[in-house]
């Protein structure tokens, strides 16, 4: 599990989530919040954010991702939380 200040967290998430009038990004984003709130495997080497799924898949995640939905041109919740940890890092 990541190391997370929840109040910081939930400042990058909620900015993250009233940015975009997206429905599926804003899910993206409810389910990154979650996923990197309680998921252990979870982690950010600097370049990428490396997911083990839940559906047992390994995910690594900066712009691009190698989901399912990420190949349909989908948003994701693994860029989303990849991108909500790089927020969060730059607001330190
Ligand atoms: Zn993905």
């Amino acid at each position: 599990m990541m190391d997370l200040d929840q109040d910081r967290m939930q400042m990058v998430t909620e900015e993250a989530f009233n940015k975009t009038s997206n429905l599926r990004w804003q899910m993206a984003i409810t389910k990154a919040k979650v996923e990197l709130e309680a998921n252990p495997y979870m982690h950010h080497d600097g370049h990428a954010l490396l997911i083990l799924s839940p559906s047992g898949e390994i995910y690594s995640a900066n712009g691009a991702c190698q989901c399912r939905a990420f190949n349909h041109g989908q948003p994701c919740w693994h860029r989303a939380a990849a991108r909500l940890v790089e927020r969060y890092n730059e607001a330190q």
